[in-house]
């Protein structure tokens, strides 16, 4: 396994031949049950070591190339199995306390890191639905620590950094009093969380949760704000699981700012991004998206925060 560096668009590709003996819907016996090889038995949230990982303590040093930048894949990959539940369809299902403890075993790692001298990025993030190519259906997120940060957030950094610069007010704390305003976009709020999908979206549904305050790492939330981030995934994705006839597959991704340096103009978020664009039909990053790297949106992004925040109102209670 290496990192290759990519010259002409200037960002890293992790590459990993490990990767290709993963199981593809094993009719074997889940991995991630209870009293399986690596799992044991007497836990509600379980952290593990990917088993097919990209990045590695022990990746060896590249030999290199005569002309291409390569690096070594030093980094953890880690799932985070968030129930021994196996039939249990999305993290939503679980209780708020459930949730806030799948969020604590989070904070808990990113906090361990946050003085690793390779670690740069704690990237947590859940694939839901085997539309977008998830192989197990046990509930689990999973977390990867970087030695680099990812290249959207550096795109996220550079122009946070330039609001700043310009208008001495963080750029997230604006576009929340922006969508407070209008309030259109808004699909679920609570004492500390404000979710919206916003004026900007790319995909379908998708959705940004703001905590309130400006804060950039998950160890500067508070229990509260924890508990109350807690509920409104809970809320959200309860909402996006029942707006069509069936469970809307989605991406789920934290931003929080890198590790070490002086991020003070960043603010954590989760953004998830829900890829039907109607009942069952989804929406591909095809030749446009993938290749042009603009998003075209069917719709307007209010008439969906509309329908999201209807559902999350009626049959998320
Ligand atoms: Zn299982
Ligand atoms: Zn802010
Ligand atoms: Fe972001």
């Amino acid at each position: 396994m290496e990192l290759r560096w990519d010259p002409v668009l200037g960002e890293w590709v992790m590459v990993s031949s490990i990767r290709e003996e993963r199981p593809w819907h094993p009719d074997v016996s889940c991995p991630f049950c209870p009293g399986a090889e690596e799992t044991g038995y007497g836990w509600d949230v379980l952290l593990l070591e990917n088993k097919y990982p990209m990045l590695s303590l022990a990746s060896p040093k590249p030999s290199g190339h005569w002309f291409y930048r390569v690096e070594r894949a030093i980094g953890r990959c880690f799932i985070l199995v968030e129930t021994p539940q196996h039939d249990l369809d999305d993290l939503s299902d679980l209780d708020r306390d459930h949730i806030l403890r799948v969020l604590e075993k989070i904070t808990w790692l990113e906090r361990k890191y946050v003085d690793v001298e390779w670690a740069r990025y704690f990237m947590w993030f859940r694939n839901k639905g085997k539309e977008i190519g998830v192989s197990l259906t046990h509930p689990h997120s999973q977390i990867y620590i970087l030695p680099f940060i990812p290249s959207k957030v550096e795109r996220e950094l550079a122009n946070a950094r330039e609001y700043y610069r310009e208008n001495r007010v963080c750029l997230f704390c604006k576009i929340l009093d922006v969508e407070e305003k209008d309030k259109t976009r808004i699909v679920y709020r609570n004492n500390s969380w404000t979710a919206f999908i916003p004026f900007y979206a790319h995909w379908p549904y998708e959705v940004h949760l703001y905590p309130r305050n400006h804060i950039q790492y998950m160890h500067m939330l508070s229990h509260s704000e924890l508990i109350d981030l807690a509920d409104a995934l809970k809320k959200v994705l309860c909402g996006l699981k029942r707006i069509y006839s069936k469970p809307m597959p989605y991406m789920l991704i934290l931003h929080q700012a890198p590790y070490r340096g002086d991020y003070g103009y960043y603010h954590l978020h989760i953004e998830i991004y829900g890829v039907y664009r109607g009942d069952g039909l989804l929406k591909y990053a095809a030749g446009m998206e993938s290749g042009g790297g603009n998003f075209t949106y069917d719709g307007v992004p209010e008439d969906r925060a509309l329908l999201l925040r209807r559902t999350i109102i009626e049959r998320c209670r």
